[in-house]
């Protein structure tokens, strides 16, 4: 370990050998269990919120396999099922709240069934506490720092031991903890965890803890093993990348990391996301500009298009400022993709306010907006403000939003109407499985006929149609 690297950040490594000789010992319980001696035991994931969390919910699944379990789509042939919450919204906590209900009734016909709850939402201890006391059918709960700590809740539950509770919100980084992605071709790949801006609004910050990122060393060894295993897209991921390496001692900024990912050999896109406005650098953009392997698309999150309101959100940076990085992007990245999140409806946001959130938006012409009503989450200083806005005005607001950043979008996916790109074949599709899913540099899906083999394969197409949310292609030739 280098050492100038402040190492107590990290999760000690026996601790993570610990917890994967306990998943030896559970692999050895379930084999001599006489009902899996024809069937494998199954484990089920339900997976909530952000990018974070699917990366998380990989780590899971990785540790189920090494415990015995196979994964399976369906929650009610499982022996083991996880629900990995989200806290972001209310909503959010609803649906997580309403899986855990769904669960218990597949554990009432089958009470050997184990369910452990995880994620942002248990990592608020009052929500912990409501399931501690409401929920008796949840064997197990575990905050985003206990993940590695799956084995040993699972060991306890197979014993029939007493319910635990791992809600202590020590936030370190583990490495070494096996993974299974739910495709070889598409990666998330965590370079750091935890967030530091304390945004008014947010949660995160309490239930992922203080920023951290990883050692550049062992982010590109996890690179170069993605690349080796076949990842033709690789996400990094982190709540603002633009701070990566201001921990770690070595010297290695975001653009830094970047440039070294795009060095390792192989036929692969990079993306990232999220950046925060406020530490967007120049060098990060010259990067993208200059390295191919990075797809031409930034997410860069404004919330809101007013100066007053973006201090009370504690943002660090105003509309001058985000515009000011708009400009240079569009100038040195020909063709990128801009996206954003919006919040509408933040405590106090007038009219004139909210006018200002459309006009940047029209300015800017945003390919995606990701819009959400502001909510007000526990224990944050956003929820205590006192001029909340009442439920018509922001219902009326959001769609008023929705009026103008979708024709946007629209015309923004017709600029490619005509044009042939190169596009990774991601998956089947969604809403109608006898289509491929692909994805250029543009984070909007393109749908293509054709045969399933091409998963997993960049090819290149020619882009027919435009909607709002997606687009048509057909194929040229496979590439
Ligand atoms: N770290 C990223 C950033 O700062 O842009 C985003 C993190 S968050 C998972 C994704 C988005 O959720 C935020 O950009 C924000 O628009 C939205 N969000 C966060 N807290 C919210 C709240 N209390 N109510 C509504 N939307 C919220
Ligand atoms: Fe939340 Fe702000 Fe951190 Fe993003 S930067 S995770 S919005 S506190």
């Amino acid at each position: 370990m280098n050492g100038s690297i402040q190492n107590d950040k990290y999760i000690d490594d026996r601790e993570i050998d610990r917890q994967l000789k306990i998943a030896g010992q559970v692999k050895s319980i379930l084999s001599a269990d006489e009902r899996f001696s024809d069937v494998s035991p199954k484990y089920y994931i339900q997976t909530l919120g952000c990018q974070q969390n699917e990366a998380d919910s990989e780590r899971i699944a990785g540790l189920c396999a090494l415990m015995g379990y196979e994964a399976t789509e369906d929650p009610s042939k499982a022996n083991i099922i996880f629900v990995n919450t989200c806290a972001i919204r209310e909503h959010a906590e609803i649906r997580a709240i309403s899986f855990i209900g769904e669960y218990k009734h597949i554990k009432d016909k089958d009470p050997s069934v184990i369910i452990g709850v995880g994620g942002c939402m248990v990592t608020q201890g009052h929500r912990a506490d409501k399931i501690k006391h409401g929920m008796p059918y949840v064997n197990f709960v575990f905050d985003t720092g206990s993940i590695h700590r799956i084995p040993e809740l699972t060991l306890s539950a197979l014993r029939g031991q007493k319910r635990r509770f791992l809600t202590e919100g020590k936030f370190g980084i583990a490495e070494n903890v096996p993974f299974v992605r739910k495709a070889p071709h598409l990666a998330w790949l965590s370079v750091m965890y935890g967030c530091n801006n304390f945004c008014s609004y947010c949660i995160v910050p309490y239930v992922r803890g203080r920023e951290r990122s990883r050692r550049a060393d062992d982010i590109l060894k996890e690179a170069r093993h993605l690349v080796e295993s076949g990842a033709k897209d690789i996400t990094l991921l982190g709540q603002n990348v633009n701070s990566y390496g201001k921990d770690t001692g070595e010297g290695v900024d975001f653009a830094d990391l970047l440039r070294k990912i795009c060095r390792i050999d192989g036929d692969f896109k990079l993306r990232f996301m999220t950046s925060h406005p406020k530490d967007a650098s120049d060098k990060l953009i010259v990067a993208m500009a200059e390295e191919e392997k990075i797809a031409k698309h930034f997410h860069l999150p404004v919330q809101s298009g007013s100066d007053r309101i973006l201090k009370a959100m504690n943002r660090h940076y105003d509309v001058e400022k985000y515009m000011s990085i708009i400009e240079k992007l569009k100038k040195s990245v020909p063709d990128v993709s801009i996206t954003s999140d919006i919040i509408v409806a933040f405590p106090g946001e007038t009219e004139d306010d909210f006018r200002k959130t459309l006009d940047l938006i029209d300015e800017v012409k945003f390919d995606a907006l990701f819009s959400f009503i502001f909510s007000p989450r526990t224990g944050t200083p956003a929820a205590r403000m006192s001029d909340q806005i009442p439920k018509e005005v922001s219902r009326e607001r959001f769609a008023r939003l929705l009026d103008l950043a979708n024709p946007i979008s629209l015309e923004r996916n017709s600029r490619f109407v005509g044009r042939t790109l190169r596009v990774l074949a991601e998956e089947t599709g969604k809403n109608d499985p006898s289509q491929i899913t692909c994805r250029a540099d543009s984070p909007r899906p393109i749908h293509i006929s054709g045969p399933k083999d091409l998963i997993g394969n960049f090819i290149n197409v020619k882009i027919t149609k435009a909607e709002t949310f997606s687009m048509n292609g057909e194929i040229i030739n496979e590439v």
